[in-house]
C-alpha cells in the first residue's frame, strides 16, 4: 500500500529570508510537516482511508476519524503552503490581477480583507483565497481544515493560503502575528497562483 511521504521544498530553507526565517523554515518543513505525514500514515492504516487520496478524503472528512482530517489536513495545507511562496514575490498580473480587482477592488483591498482574516483567525489555523463559480473569496478554517473539506464554511478551490499557527511565525515574530503577515506579503509565488486560478473549478 502507498505511504503518504514529505515532499522535499521547492527551495532552500533560507530562501524566503528574510521575512520567514530558515530555522523556522526547517522545523516547520522537517519536524511538523513530516510529523503529519507520519501520523496521517498511522491514522489511515487498516481503514478505508488507506489507498485513498487526500482529496477524496476531504470530500467526505466528517464521515472519517479525527486523527485522518487533523493529519491530513496538516499534510496537505503545508504541500499547498510551499507550493505557493517563493523566494522573490512579485505582483499579481494578467487574469489574476483583473479576478482580485473584479472580486474586492482592488489589490490594496485584497490585501487589506486577506490580513484581517488571517489575523482575526482565533487561535491556530489559516487564511485562505478561495475561487468558488468564477469569484475570488477569502476565508479562514481553524487547525487543519481546509475549503476541500466536507465541514468547510466556504468550500471551493483554494489558491492561496497562509499559515496562522504560531509555529509558522514564534521563533522570529513571537506574539507578533501581523508583523508575520505582514513580511508574507514579499514572499508570495504569484504565477503560481495564477496558475491555480487558471485551473480551478
Ligand atoms: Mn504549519
Amino acid at each position: 500500500m502507498s505511504k503518504f511521504e514529505l515532499a522535499p521544498l521547492p527551495y532552500a530553507y533560507d530562501a524566503l529570508e528574510p521575512y520567514i526565517d530558515k530555522q523556522t523554515m526547517e522545523i516547520h518543513h522537517s519536524k511538523h510537516h513530516q510529523a503529519y505525514v507520519n501520523n496521517l500514515n498511522a491514522a489511515v492504516a487498516g481503514t478505508d482511508a488507506e489507498g485513498k487520496s487526500l482529496e477524496d478524503i476531504f470530500a467526505n472528512v466528517s464521515k472519517y476519524a479525527p486523527a485522518i482530517k487533523n493529519n491530513g489536513g496538516g499534510v496537505w495545507n503545508h504541500n499547498f503552503f510551499w507550493s505557493i511562496l517563493a523566494p522573490k514575490g512579485e505582483a499579481p498580473k494578467g487574469a489574476l490581477a483583473e479576478a482580485i480587482n473584479a472580486s474586492f477592488g482592488s489589490f490594496e483591498d485584497f490585501k487589506k480583507a486577506f490580513t484581517t482574516a488571517a489575523t482575526t483567525r482565533f487561535g491556530s489555523g489559516w487564511a485562505w483565497l478561495v475561487a468558488v463559480n468564477g469569484k475570488l473569496v477569502i476565508t479562514s478554517t481553524p487547525n487543519q481544515e481546509n475549503p476541500l473539506m466536507d465541514v468547510a464554511e466556504v468550500k471551493g478551490s483554494p489558491i492561496l493560503t497562509l499559515d496562522v499557527w504560531e509555529h509558522a511565525y514564534y521563533l522570529k515574530y513571537q506574539n507578533r502575528r501581523p508583523e508575520y503577515i505582514e513580511n508574507w506579503w514579499n514572499v508570495i509565488n504569484w504565477n503560481h497562483v495564477a496558475e491555480l486560478l487558471a485551473k480551478a473549478k
